[in-house]
Order: C-alpha cells, then structure tokens, then sequence
C-alpha cells in the first residue's frame, strides 16, 4: 500500500506505542504515516529484553499481521514456569504458577512473552516501509481551518492529516504543546539493570528458580527482579519454519530479524532508593555500580550476589525512575496520546509497555470505526480518552505501589509483605484472588464484560 503525502492519521513516534497502532490501523484500512526523529530503523539497535503480558499480546495479535505475530511468538523467550518471591537468602515466600497468571490459556495470544526489543521493533516495523518516515523530529503542530492538523519538523516540512497521535514517548512534545500542565516526576527510585548470559557455565550453578523464571528479591532494604530472556527457538530457525508465509505476507524474512539479538540471558534490576548511589550516580561507571550493589548486600545468597559480579559490566546501567501525574479529563480532539506521552511510570510493574500496547488496540479500533464511518472523529476519540485515563492511570499507580514497596516503605512494611506472601502461598484462595490472571496488571481484573468495555 502506498502511503499518500498525506495521511489520514499521523502518528509521531516509532516507538512500541506509535508502531503497533500503525499497523492496527494499516490491517484496517485507514492511512498512515509514522514520523520518527531517529535517522534511520537501526538506530535503536539495543536494549534489554521486555515482558509482554496478556494485555500486550492481545493487542500486538489483534494489530499486527498473522504472518508477523507468529513470527514474534517463535523469536520470543518463554517467560519460564512462573513468578517467585524470595526472601535475600533465597527462601522462597511464594510461587505463582505461570498458569495462574495467564489464566490456563494455552493460546500464545492470552500468553506472556519474554521478547526482545529490537527484534520486537524490527517486527513491528514489518510492512509498513513506505509509511515509516525517519530523520522526522516533530517540533510543533498546529490546526488548520477545516479541522485537520498540521505537524511541522525540524527539517522544514510538515504534513497535514485529520488525526495527530503523540506516541513519542516520555519527554513527550506533542505532549507539551496539547497538555503543558501535565506534570512528570522523578521518583526517589533508581534501577541498575544487567544482563548475565546463559549458557552451560552459568547454568552449572544458577539457582533453578533464577535460570527458570521471573523472581522477585524481597529483602529488608532493596529488590531484586530477575527474568530469563531463553528463546524458543534462533531467529534463523524460526525464520525457516515461517520463511513461506513471510514471504506470502510480501515481507521479506531476512530484513525482518537483521540484527536480532540472538542469546539468551538472565536480565536482572537492582531497584533501590537513589542514595544508595550518591548524588553522582549517573556519572558511575558500570563496575562502580556493580561493586556498590555487592558492598550493600554482603547479607545476600552468594548465589545471588554472583549473578551480579559475574555480569559483563558492558551490559550494567542505570536508569532513573519518572512518573506522570494523573491529568484531569481534557476537551477531545483530533490531538491524541498514548503510551509514555501521556501515562509514564517506573518499570517496577513491568507494565508500562504493555499499556502502550493496549492503547494501541484502543485507538486504532476507534479510528477504524471513525473510518468505516460508524461514528464522528470526537466522540471516537473521547471514549477512547475516557477508558484509557482509567485504565493507564491504574496501571501508573500499581507501578507506583511496587515502587514505593522497593525504594522508600521500611523494614515492617517489607516484613509485613512478606508475611502476606507467604499467606498466600498457604491459601490457594488468597493467592488466587492477589495474584489470578493477569494480576500486574489491576484492570484486568475486572468481569469480562468491563474488560470488553475498556
Ligand atoms: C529498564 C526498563 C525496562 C522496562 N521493561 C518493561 C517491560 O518488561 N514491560 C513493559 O510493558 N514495559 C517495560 N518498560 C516500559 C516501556 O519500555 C515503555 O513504557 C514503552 O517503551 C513506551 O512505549 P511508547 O511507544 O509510548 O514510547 P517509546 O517506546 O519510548 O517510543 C517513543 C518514540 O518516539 C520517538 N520520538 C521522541 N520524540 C520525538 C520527536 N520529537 N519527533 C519524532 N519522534 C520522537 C522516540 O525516538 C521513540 O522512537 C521498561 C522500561 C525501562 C526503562
């Protein structure tokens, strides 16, 4: 399909957000164009692995191609045999089977996906050539006499369209020209994230529950989150296995995984309060950072504490932590939000992707409505709105909790969680009801009839 000069929508940013929806909306018919400041598609090259949830995954089946879906569970790692809290000796507090969490759905389209983020952006860029537009860093927009808008970028040009969606992430300009009062802060948390490669030597003497699964470090001070990243098979193989129905998509296989990241690896995060770095923390190095993690966990599993000295430091950073405020409704119009733009929250909920992700649905399901000529362009997207401050704020606010758990509660509240857990680990009731289906996520929690709703 050949993008017009143009588009009906214009989406800024090629993120996991603006990506998703463009092909939501391609499989819908609507036209597109995706404006990205970066040069080019491989600028991004990098990156840890990311944890898709049930609410992503329905959305990136719903948007995305058969063909290009598939391709994505095959290259994607399973997320292992569930979540475990331990304590910082290694004792566990509670299991949750990866059953529980996914519902007992063998469907990967209701699953959890341990994917990589530069085979997932490559994935999501698949088939949309013509509209992807790169060296496009949007500076402004303004709205034209007949109701369009028009985007204007730092090269000069511009483009006019009937939508304009601000899928650029957390520092957000699109965000800061329609919503300036939409406030973000920095948390008093700081992650320090790794990636320790799996292979016969680590395995050797990684505990099974960290070479297995998703854990959750719960100690008297600091977390730890640990995921495995084990791909179900190479981009290579699974590229032959779809090779024919890639091709009959009109996609081309090997552009597809240039680049794919192709090992497999424990990701870890040490999530803590920001003084525990200094107030030059983001000037450490990767092996100060290291060594200051080992100097204040000298009372943790030696196991543990060694899946952090024997990290490449080439693969240990920082990351500090911002959150969105949550913003009173504003007036609908043909300027919308979605991902980061408008709800950012510290990863500590590993959800923040995911809700991008289901924004996309959302949005592209209303705009294709709006297409086919079911219903007017503001009432489409007020009720898009409306859905999303209530389930995206949600979520901003369980990321907060997890937050504020890891970084700023004292030793009696941590206990206190502790002793919860391993109630719930006692009482099948109660760990049903804490942590069924989806339980990161706490609108997916609702009856199916409100989830068929949002
Ligand atoms: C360490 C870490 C781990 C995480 N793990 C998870 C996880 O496991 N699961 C999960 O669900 N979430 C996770 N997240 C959160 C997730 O990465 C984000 O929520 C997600 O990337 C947001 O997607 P987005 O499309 O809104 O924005 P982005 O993915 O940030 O994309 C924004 C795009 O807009 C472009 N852009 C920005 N400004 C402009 C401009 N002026 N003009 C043109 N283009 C522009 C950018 O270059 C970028 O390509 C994690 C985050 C971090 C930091």
């Amino acid at each position: 399909m050949n993008s017009p000069p143009h588009p009906d929508v214009i989406i800024i940013g090629a993120g996991l957000g603006g990506l998703c929806l463009a092909q939501g909306l391609r499989r819908a018919g609507v036209s597109v164009g995706v404006y990205e400041r970066d040069r080019s598609a491989t600028d991004r090259l990098q990156g840890y692995r990311i944890h898709i949830d049930t609410d992503g995954s329905r959305a990136l089946h719903e948007c995305l191609p058969p063909a290009l879906w598939r391709a994505l569970v095959a290259t994607a790692g399973d997320p292992g045999t569930g979540f475990t809290f331990l304590t910082e000796r290694l004792a566990e507090l509670l299991a949750v089977d990866a059953a529980l969490m996914t519902g007992g759905s063998a469907d990967p389209a209701d699953g959890h996906h341990a994917v990589s983020r530069i085979t997932l952006r490559l994935l999501l860029m698949g088939g949309l050539d013509d509209a992807l537009h790169f060296g496009k860093e949007f500076e402004r927009y303004e709205h034209a006499a007949d109701g369009r808008v028009t985007a204007h970028f730092a090269d000069g040009t511009s483009v006019t369209g009937d939508v304009l969606v601000g899928a650029d992430g957390v520092n957000s300009r699109v965000r800061r020209q329609y919503l300036p009062h939409a406030g973000r802060v920095a948390t008093e948390g700081v992650g320090v994230g790794g990636k320790l490669t799996l292979d016969p030597h680590t395995r050797a003497w990684l505990p099974s529950r960290i070479a297995g699964g998703l854990n959750f470090v719960v100690a008297p001070e600091h977390a730890l989150f640990t995921a495995i990243f084990a791909r179900r098979a190479t981009s290579q193989d699974a590229m032959r296995e779809l090779d024919a129905e890639v091709r009959a998509a009109g996609l081309d296989p090997d552009l597809l995984l240039r680049g794919a990241e192709d090992v497999d690896y424990v990701l870890w995060a040490f999530i803590t309060h920001r003084d525990t770095f200094g107030a030059d923390a983001e000037a450490l190095p990767a092996e100060a950072l290291r060594e200051r993690i080992l100097a204040v966990t000298g009372g943790w599993h030696p196991d543990l504490r060694r899946v952090i000295s024997d990290t490449d430091p080439a693969t240990v950073s920082l990351f500090g932590f911002r959150s969105s405020v949550p913003v009173p409704p504003w007036p609908s119009g043909p300027v919308v939000l979605i991902g980061d733009a408008i709800h950012s929250m510290p990863p500590t909920g590993g959800i923040g992707g995911n809700t991008a992700l289901r924004d996309a649905q959302h949005l592209s399901r209303a705009l294709a409505s709006v297409h086919r000529g079911e219903r007017a362009l503001p009432d489409a997207v007020r009720e898009f709105e409306a859905r999303m401050r209530d389930y995206a704020f949600a979520a901003v606010r369980h990321s907060m909790r997890n937050h504020d758990l890891a970084v700023t509660s004292g030793r009696l509240r941590r206990l206190g969680f502790r002793a919860f857990l391993r109630a719930c680990a006692l009482l099948p009731p109660m760990r049903r009801r804490a942590f069924g289906r989806n339980w990161s996520n706490p609108t997916a929690s609702r009856s199916p009839e409100a989830r068929a709703r949002i």
